[in-house]
């Protein structure tokens, strides 16, 4: 039985997504690569090279994806 709030699609042009930092128990930033740079980097190198690490991450969404700034501009738009 589905009992989806429809909440978050209420008004689009208004983002709801959150930018948060990610902590470890004891209080300390978790550093993990950006997952906008990760998929840019892999898809123009076929690779993955040492990329951007972040410890940010978009709250809103069920895997909690890490993001920099910048992608996460893009991935809130
Ligand atoms: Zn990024
Ligand atoms: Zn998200």
């Amino acid at each position: 039985m589905l009992s989806l709030s429809s909440d978050k699609t209420k008004n689009p042009k208004i983002s709801t997504r959150t930018l948060k930092i990610m902590y470890t128990a004891e209080k300390k930033k978790i550093r993990r690569m950006c997952t906008g740079c990760y998929t840019q980097i892999k898809e123009a190198e076929g690779r993955v090279a040492a990329g951007k690490k972040v410890s940010t991450y978009c709250s809103d969404c069920e895997q909690q994806p890490f993001f920099c700034i910048e992608c996460f501009g893009q991935h809130n738009k």
